[in-house]
């Protein structure tokens, strides 16, 4: 008997380097071959096949993991096709860090910004944005600041996330984050930074923005969107890091992202905060999952990553903003193209026998565009 099959509607092809099947829900990227992607774009929802012409073991295969369904009636098709043709630039840019504003209500004192601004992008540019950067296949979308929330066209903003066909991740404090929001949110993933126990946290951040930033976690979960977490190593929370290992595996936490803030913005004026790399480098083997910063295929860190500030500036990422590719009304693929891209071999470290995992670090926080990243070489080699 005939079959109806079309892609799940919480996947998308997308014809990356390769072709792949990505889960957006899940944030899976199964990879596939040309012959796949061709009979994936046949699924239609509207055509019928006889199961038995294809290949059945990679059709099974879908269906569990639920990237195709299934029907013996007709079904709407997946409104994604209209891009299935496309093709990103090589190599792709699948990560992009919007920062929609430049204001904040908290003056972190970690902070690489600097003050707060009155900045922010116009809603036109950001629609133009997020349909460039679906069609240049990106995978996810990073909705940061400033205070994201903070965007004067947040909701408008929130309210047509819907259309586009990437992941959503959300970085906030959490101050605005109420119950009545997250249940608003248009969005598959928040990540709320937390940086340390009570003390810890609002030494950093400002008193009562832990109790604001526990509550936003708890809603977050209410409200189905999956968790993840951001921490800055600083003096005020070394102590922390077991009690908080254990409060987010009690919160089912997706990822955690760990750094050692970088000596710049604010805590150039706030030196009883800053650890040294060494020390810092240690609580970096709590982190788990997420990893779209770091290098690959042979090259050094931002290898499919970029960053559009506040104000129109396309960046390698937040820290390049004097050096930008250009701006956005050049177009999102033509500043992408102008990003270099150095090649592992060309860093002093390039011998390291933890250069696979490590790739360099970041090109940032190293010395110089060559030198070892030190905090990298504490993770991995206890020593600076
Ligand atoms: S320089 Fe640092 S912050 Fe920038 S992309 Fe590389 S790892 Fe990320
Ligand atoms: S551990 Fe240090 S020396 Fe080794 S690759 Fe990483 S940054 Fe380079």
């Amino acid at each position: 008997m005939n079959r109806y099959l079309r892609l799940s509607p919480h996947c998308s092809l997308k014809r990356l380097e390769k072709p792949y099947i990505y889960d957006i829900k899940n944030d899976e990227l199964y990879e596939i071959d040309d012959k796949a992607e061709e009979f994936i774009k046949s699924c239609d929802g509207t055509s019928s096949f006889s199961i038995k012409g294809q290949d059945r073991e990679f059709i099974d295969l879908c269906i569990k993991e639920n990237l195709l369904q299934i029907s013996e009636i007709p079904i709407i098709p997946n409104l994604q096709s209209s891009i299935f043709n496309l093709k990103s630039p090589i190599p792709s840019l699948r990560y992009l860090e919007l920062q929609l504003t430049a204001r904040c209500n908290l003056s972190c004192r970690h902070c690489y910004l600097g003050k707060p601004k009155n900045i922010e992008l116009n809603l036109d540019s950001v629609r133009k944005i997020l349909k460039e950067f679906e069609d240049v296949q990106g995978l996810r979308l990073i909705i940061s600041g400033g205070e994201p929330m903070l965007y004067s066209n947040f909701w408008e903003f929130n309210n047509f996330l819907p259309e586009y066909n990437f992941r959503k991740v959300l970085l906030t404090s959490g101050w605005f984050l109420g119950k009545k929001e997250a249940l608003k949110l248009n969005v598959n993933e928040v990540q709320v930074s937390l940086d340390g126990l009570e003390d810890g946290h609002d030494t950093l951040r400002g008193k009562g923005s832990y109790k604001r930033a526990i509550n936003a976690i708890k809603y977050v979960k209410e409200a189905g969107i999956d968790l993840s977490i951001a921490t800055m190593v600083h003096q005020y929370n070394l102590n922390d890091f077991q009690k908080m290992s254990d409060l987010f595996n009690s919160y089912n936490v997706r990822e955690w992202g760990i750094d050692v803030p970088l000596q710049t913005g604010n805590l150039k004026s706030a030196k009883d905060f800053i650890v040294s790399p060494e020390k810092g480098g240690e609580y970096l083997k709590f982190a788990y999952g997420g990893s779209y910063h770091g290098g690959s295929e042979g090259y050094v860190c931002g290898r499919h990553i970029c960053t559009i500030m506040p104000n129109g500036k396309v960046c390698k990422c937040g820290f390049y903003e004097d050096r930008p590719l250009g701006n956005i009304e050049e177009g999102l693929k033509n500043c992408w193209e102008r990003n270099y891209h150095m090649p592992l071999k060309d860093l002093q470290c390039h011998d390291c026998i933890y250069i696979k995992e490590c790739q360099g670090g970041c090109r940032f926080r190293a010395d110089t565009s060559t030198s070892p990243d030190p905090v990298m070489c504490a993770l991995y080699k206890g020593t600076v």
